[in-house]
């Protein structure tokens, strides 16, 4: 349920309101606009009397959501919601996020080189997987602490925060200490017992769309993360599967405007696991920014032919610093910044 709250409401009415809605036992979160206040209930809402509410001197509007989402809702926070992932400002209106970086983090030299490289073309920030969701058990599985410490040099050199990859409860803490923007992946998206364990940090979450999941699957999969106790999550879509096998999931562009209309989330774009193909990555980058995206995310690597995963879908750093220079150019015609 959302309450719309008059601007001229006084301050001890809303309260009173508050404590009122909190002896029946539901939640509520108060967000304050620029028009008006929301206050947004979540629980057992059905024994509330909305004439009661209605009868109060604050009150503009009572609404009953529909939708089984209402954290992530729009419309219990009707302005995008910018998240700071260590000062960066992910979301909103103007700037537009990318971010580059291997698929793996291989050791030292080659995340600080490539994390130099990146920054150069534009990125604010450097991804690298420490910890590895391999479809096989004997594929290289991530350096784990090691790929984590050898980040934290390399956000030490270049001062770009650093986003990496969760993949199980046991290892929040270490991510919490170290880690900028904590990825949840896609094969782990609707790891529920993962996604609670979340609201033990406040570090912003990049939340992968699952490899077959709807978009209120999706949503549904942020709602858990902020029930839990954490609003800083960020959406990425990263493809879907599908019947076609040129591409190595067909990239959803059209989960952008839904997105935006049904959430206050930022939401960036993934076009590598999307294509799988770096040749058709900035294709889909430019696409992404044209259709409103608040961000790339990117594989980029310095060698991509002997990279240790997802070589062939890996841009060199040259023709990442070009595609972000294109996009800086569609980024103006929608009215934004990069
Ligand atoms: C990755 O970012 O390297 C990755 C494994 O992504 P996804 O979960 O989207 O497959
Ligand atoms: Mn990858």
């Amino acid at each position: 349920m959302i309450i719309t709250i008059k601007k001229s409401a006084p301050k001890q009415e809303v309260e009173k309101l508050i404590a009122d809605l909190e002896k029946h036992g539901v939640q509520v979160t108060h967000v304050v606009g620029e028009t008006h206040d929301v206050l947004g209930l979540v629980g057992d809402t059905a024994k509330l009397d909305e004439k009661r509410i209605m009868a109060n001197v604050a009150v503009r509007n009572v609404t009953r959501i529909a939708a089984p989402y209402k954290l992530a809702n729009r419309l219990f926070h009707p302005e995008d919601s910018v998240i700071d992932v260590a000062g960066i400002k992910v979301g909103g209106q103007e700037k537009i996020v990318v971010i580059g970086g291997p698929c793996s983090v291989e050791g030292a030299e080659q995340i600080v080189s490539i994390a130099q490289a990146v920054k150069e073309a534009g990125a604010v920030m450097l991804r690298g997987g420490a910890y590895k969701p391999r479809t096989s058990p004997y594929a290289f599985q991530g350096l784990q602490t090691e790929g984590i410490l050898d980040l934290v040099e390399a956000r030490r050199k270049t001062g770009l925060p650093i986003v990496s990859e969760l993949m199980s409860s046991d290892k929040i803490e270490e991510f919490d200490k170290y880690v900028d923007l904590i990825q949840i992946g896609a094969r782990n998206m609707q790891n529920f017992e993962l996604l609670k364990s979340l609201g033990k940090t406040q570090k912003p979450i990049l939340l992968k769309r699952g490899l077959a999941n709807t978009i209120e699957e999706w949503i549904m999969s942020a709602e858990y993360i902020m029930a839990a106790g954490n609003p800083n999550v960020i959406l990425c879509e990263r493809g879907i599967r599908t019947f076609e096998k040129y591409t190595r999931n067909t990239l959803d562009l059209s989960v952008i405007p839904i997105i935006k209309e049904r959430t206050h989330l930022p939401i960036i774009i993934d076009p590598s696991h999307a294509t799988g193909d770096y040749r058709y990555v900035e294709a889909m980058s430019l696409a992404a920014i044209a259709a409103g995206a608040d961000g790339l995310i990117i594989e980029v690597h310095n060698n991509p032919e002997c990279a240790w995963s997802d070589g062939g879908q890996s841009l060199k750093p040259d023709k990442f610093a070009r595609l972000v220079e294109k996009c800086r150019s569609i980024a103006h015609v929608v009215g934004r910044e990069l």
